[in-house]
């Protein structure tokens, strides 16, 4: 199955895309996930990247679909994939229609409220990649699963997080339409899913998503 999960910063797609990756067997390919690596290792995708990615802008389109079309050749995507955070323009929309066009496209909506609180919350394990938010920890910097140091993203300090959401609605939330139109789109409003402790639940969030794929 070729799947991608579309949605605001902050929305959970991360979260859902590895548990329903797993569900279905097919690779979760995050965008944001690969780029981070490329810049920490300092690669030529990276070095072009960073600028970008540290000011919440987005990569240009070229750089993307390279990296995305190299990616989807790998033989583990073979059964298909789960694209998470790509695309995020229309351009990319268009050049993944002439790779391998999705079967379906996941809509997780959160209004930005919510988000807001959840991005400035966020914090990621350094080893496991495990993403949590201060509420529910412990100790900030500790990770409640593998012991690992926890720390927040670069783009989800304040001042980049309002620019991230604009870029959101600006150029990727006219996805939407584009997938509606080709009768792929699946929505998931977290506003009808129950709130527990002031927010939706991941496991309502990924029962609503199996679901929509049925
Ligand atoms: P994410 O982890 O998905 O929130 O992505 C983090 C950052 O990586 C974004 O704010 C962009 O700067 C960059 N990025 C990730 N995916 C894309 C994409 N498909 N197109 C352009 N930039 C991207």
């Amino acid at each position: 199955m070729k799947l991608i999960f579309l949605g605001p910063p902050g929305a959970g797609k991360g979260t859902q895309a590895a548990g329903v990756g797993a569900h279905l067997k097919v690779p979760h390919i995050s965008t944001g996930d690969m780029l981070r690596a490329a810049i920490k290792n300092g690669t030529p995708t990276g070095l072009k990247a960073k600028s970008y990615v540290e000011g919440g802008q987005l990569v240009p389109d070229a750089i993307l679909i390279d990296m995305v079309r190299e990616r989807l050749a790998m033989p583990d995507c073979e059964n298909g994939y789960l694209l998470d955070g790509f695309p995020r323009t229309v351009e990319q929309a268009v050049a993944l229609d002439g790779i391998a066009a999705p079967d379906a496209v996941v809509n997780i909506d959160v209004p930005d409220e919510r988000l807001l609180a959840r991005l400035a919350g966020r914090r990621v394990c350094v080893k496991c990649n495990g993403t949590f938010n201060v509420s529910k920890l412990a100790d900030e910097s500790v990770c409640p699963v593998c012991g690992g140091q926890m720390i927040q993203r670069d783009d989800d300090k304040p001042e980049t997080i309002a620019n991230r959401l604009r870029v959101y609605h600006e150029q990727t939330a006219p996805l939407i339409g584009y997938y509606e139109g080709q009768g792929k789109l699946r929505r998931i409003d977290v506003e009808k899913l129950p709130i527990i402790d002031g927010d939706s639940r991941p496991e309502d969030v990924f029962k609503a998503i199996l679901a929509s794929l049925e």
